[in-house]
């Protein structure tokens, strides 16, 4: 037996332990200081009423002889595929239920997808990254080329034709960066794929934080349904994170050397896994109800506001960064020349706010550091108060 020894080629992820590590030492020598943590990707707002009467009512189904459900389809039920549908449609985008696979989220379909990829296709990603691109790869041993994101294109790379890539990542609205392309934007990278026959994994997981008039999906493009693949998540649309549900479109216009795409992932879902639960499907559809939609964007227009907060912060104190519209991240310049570990250290010492250094996403995220809108009101405007008076000139 060999072993699949791409693993060792990734590179150890510390980021998140050595923050907590770090964090930690701090509150042992200082347990007076009350810490303020700015620095999660995670939500912390509960699910939403209409979520929780659906599936309290799907649970109880499922203890009735006559509603049991066993087994679902592996795609995902009708119903939630077909309100997915629904979410598109009513914002112009027309796509057939059967090119809509639920998932138990976008980070394992991010996986999960490359299953339809030959390993001898060349990949593109952007740097600073969302981690889960690269080290998929890795895994199984793809080669990957970087494309930079800085401030000079607004963290927004755009497509370089003397690069030949196969799979392209683009991840919009970003994490880490915040940055969102427009469609005109997204229109260059769908003429880019279809010239080199590439395929785009665009990732929406943040497409809900949109309020201008940037992209929200891939398919706003004319032509994107022939050379993209669309995953998107229940997780920060909805809270859903520690539930479990996304989607992934594989749009039946996809076709490389005569193959369907949705074929192949139809193929890949149906032999390697067994659907999302029931009781969470009847949970996420209820998500796109009429109730749930209204609750769902309380707690979006909640999440905008701190990040309102904090990128009005950036603005008084005279700091350049990214996001804060459309996306819950603020991707910042550190000030005077710190690098992203010197910047983490300087705000928890002076005034306990704990960010995340932007290195920890990439070489070009060095000398970058990314706040996120998902703690609470209060934690925000406390952490804003001590950010104004430390960092203002
Ligand atoms: N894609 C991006 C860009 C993310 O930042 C995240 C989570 O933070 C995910 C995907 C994962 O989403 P899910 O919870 O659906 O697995």
């Amino acid at each position: 037996m060999k072993p699949n020894l791409n693993y060792l080629n990734l590179q150890e992820s510390y980021l998140f332990s050595l923050i907590a590590k770090k964090v930690s030492a701090y509150q042992a020598e200082h347990p007076e200081k009350s810490v303020l943590r700015l620095g999660i990707g995670d939500v912390t707002l509960p699910l939403a009423p209409a979520v929780i009467e659906a599936m309290q009512s799907a649970v109880a189904e499922m203890g009735k002889k006559e509603t049991f459900k066993g087994y679902g389809p592996e795609q995902g039920y009708a119903f939630l595929r077909e309100s997915i549908q629904g979410y598109y449609a009513r914002r112009g985008i027309e796509l057939d239920a059967t090119e809509i696979f639920v998932s138990d989220g976008a980070k394992s379909d991010c996986g999960n997808v490359l299953d339809i990829f030959d390993k001898d296709n060349v990949v593109l990603v952007p740097d600073p990254v969302y981690p889960v691109y690269v080290d998929t790869n890795v895994m199984a041993g793809r080669k990957i080329l970087y494309m930079n994101a800085s401030m000079d294109n607004g963290f927004l790379p755009m497509p370089d034709d003397s690069v030949k890539a196969d799979i392209i990542y683009l991840c919009s609205p970003n994490n880490p960066t915040g940055a969102a392309y427009t469609k005109t934007q997204l229109k260059a990278w769908v003429d880019y794929a279809k010239e080199n026959d590439a395929v785009i994994l665009y990732d929406a997981a943040y497409e809900c934080f949109v309020t201008t008039d940037v992209a929200r999906s891939i398919y706003e493009v004319e032509g994107a349904k022939e050379c993209a693949i669309e995953l998107c998540s229940f997780s920060k649309t909805a809270g859903f994170t520690g539930t479990r549900c996304g989607w992934t479109i594989v749009p039946d216009a996809l076709i490389r050397e005569g193959v369907s795409l949705r074929k192949l992932w139809l193929r890949r879902q149906t032999t390697k896994f067994n659907g999302v639960s029931y009781v969470v499907q009847k949970g996420a559809a209820a998500v796109f109800s009429e109730e749930g939609e209204k609750q769902i964007q309380a707690n979006l227009a909640y999440y905008r506001e701190n990040a309102k907060m904090i990128a009005d912060c950036m603005d008084e104190v005279g700091i350049a960064y990214t996001g804060g519209k459309n996306s819950p991240y603020i991707w910042l310049k550190c000030p005077d020349g710190m690098d992203s570990w010197q910047f983490f250290q300087y705000l928890l010492e002076e005034i306990q706010v704990v960010g995340t250094p932007g290195s920890g996403f990439g070489k070009n995220g060095e000398g970058y550091f990314r706040l996120t809108a998902f703690g609470s009101h209060e934690t925000t405007v406390e952490a804003c108060r001590r950010l104004k008076g430390l960092l203002k000139k």
